[in-house]
């Protein structure tokens, strides 16, 4: 809106506006910056002052900002029709949209139940994994096995699967129950193993267990695969989620594998399950779907799983669940030319020198005295900050070191959000290889100032 000050758009902003994840009288204490503009891997400020985008806006963003393409295909989309509802009708873009995706998901993933981001995608997984083992006559396999640090979304059913302690604890007495089987964190190994290399995997052999004590009453297990996001950018060993694959089948349990953050590239493929030759029962998607241009989210299933949701009218086997927005129309065109751009861009293939590039500078942070541990995921990554590397003593949480670096990074024209005292790398997928080591120079800088002893 011209002729409104920053100063008066701040104020309004700490009047009005409650924002996500924060502890507002902390943020009423701040300059907040004021988002205007986007262009490419940058944002800009409302006085024009430029940050690299090194979270890609909630990991969302994939071809950078204001591509024109991408807004030319929004344009041309609106000035046909800018929402109708999949409720009674059929949509020409969701349509293309779900025969388009269909050519790219694993094979077998070819049902595809749209709805409006990745907790909604999450909840209906688990709604439809459950009503899939009522259907089947197994009403018995009522729970779910998911892992600790996992991340599934804030809704109560995605945080009922969810595993991070000081996001989900306080709803706790809201949530059903899970079974939380322990995360491949080799860093922080719960197991006490220290090499992933030798240890044969003693969370697997965990989860085996868990699964052979209450598999018979579980409808699914559910995992984010290679990299667990929000716990940490928590990177599973190779070899894993495969294992995790066999031990499904073994016990009967649907594998819903959340690629709301992995999906779309960013592990260095299209979706991370293909490193593994992997395919899961369920799949959800969202964040780089519309490559962070609008919400949209869809949730994938086999043709077995739809299958057994068919019946006459009156035998109620019809999946209850739905989204006034989903499908949105302008959503799915732009979905349709993000992928058009993945080929023209050639962008799988740019990825990996630019992934290659970000393993070589970790190998740097990690000598920084106070990094602990650096884990890298395709064109994602975490630096663990702790207060002593030896005995991997963390920082105490009320240092906010994690903020703090992220805070100095500012200085240098980065923008990031740390997870805890883990400054996270997640830049769009199209970042040119110089920004690419200028948000790492920021960083490493941010790190250095504010963990110098
Ligand atoms: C972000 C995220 C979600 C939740 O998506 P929202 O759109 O924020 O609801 C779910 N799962 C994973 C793995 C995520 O990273």
């Amino acid at each position: 809106m011209k002729g409104v000050s920053t100063e008066q758009l701040r104020e309004w902003d700490k009047r009005h506006v409650w924002h996500p994840f924060t502890q507002m009288q902390d943020w009423e204490k701040d300059q907040p910056i004021v988002i205007a503009r986007g262009e490419g891997s940058w944002l800009i400020d409302t006085d024009g002052n430029r940050y690299l985008d090194g979270v890609a806006s909630m990991w969302t963003n994939v071809h950078g900002h204001c591509r024109r393409e991408l807004n030319e295909a929004l344009k041309q989309q609106v000035d046909r029709l800018e929402h109708a509802t999949m409720l009674g009708l059929a949509g020409e873009q969701s349509i293309l949209l779900a025969h388009r995706l269909a050519g790219i998901t694993p094979t077998g993933l070819d049902r595809f139940f749209y709805s409006d981001n990745g907790s909604t995608a999450m909840e209906v997984a688990v709604k439809m994994a459950f009503q899939y083992q009522v259907h089947r006559g197994r009403p018995e396999r009522k729970r779910f096995i998911t892992f600790r640090h996992a991340y599934h979304g804030d809704t109560l059913g995605a945080v009922s699967v969810g595993g991070i302690d000081i996001y989900h604890s306080t709803f706790r007495p809201l949530l059903f129950d899970a079974i939380q089987a322990p995360a491949p964190y080799c860093y922080r190994c719960e197991m006490g193993c220290n090499d992933p290399a030798t240890c044969g995997m003693t969370c697997a052999g965990a989860l085996e267990a868990l699964m052979k004590q209450h598999g018979a009453t579980c409808a699914g297990l559910v995992i984010e695969p290679l990299l667990q996001g929000a716990g940490g950018m928590l990177v599973q060993p190779p070899g894993f989620l495969k294992r995790v694959r066999e031990l499904c089948d073994l016990h009967g349990l649907l594998m819903i594998t959340d690629e709301v953050a992995t999906g779309f590239g960013r592990t260095g493929r299209m979706f991370a399950c293909e490193h593994e030759g992997v395919v899961p029962d369920i799949m959800a998607l969202s964040k780089g779907i519309a490559a962070g241009y609008l919400p949209l989210a869809v949730t994938v299933t086999t043709e077995e799983v739809y299958a057994a949701f068919m019946g006459e009218y009156a035998e109620l086997k019809t999946f209850f669940h739905g989204h006034t927005f989903s499908g949105n129309p302008l959503a799915c065109a732009v979905a349709l030319k993000s992928l058009e751009l993945f080929e023209q861009d050639r962008l799988l293939d740019a990825l990996q020198p630019k992934i290659a590039r970000l393993a070589e500078r970790l190998q740097e942070f990690a000598r920084l005295p106070h990094v602990g541990d650096v884990r890298q995921c395709g064109l994602a990554a975490g630096i663990e900050l702790v207060e002593d590397a030896p005995t991997k003593r963390p920082y105490p949480w009320e240092q906010k070191v994690g903020v703090r670096v992220c805070l100095e990074a500012r200085k240098h024209g980065i923008f990031s959000r740390p997870l805890g005292n883990t400054i996270v790398v997640f830049p769009p997928l199209a970042i040119k290889p110089d920004e690419l080591d200028l948000l790492l120079d920021g960083l490493e800088r941010a790190i250095r100032t504010v963990t110098a002893d």
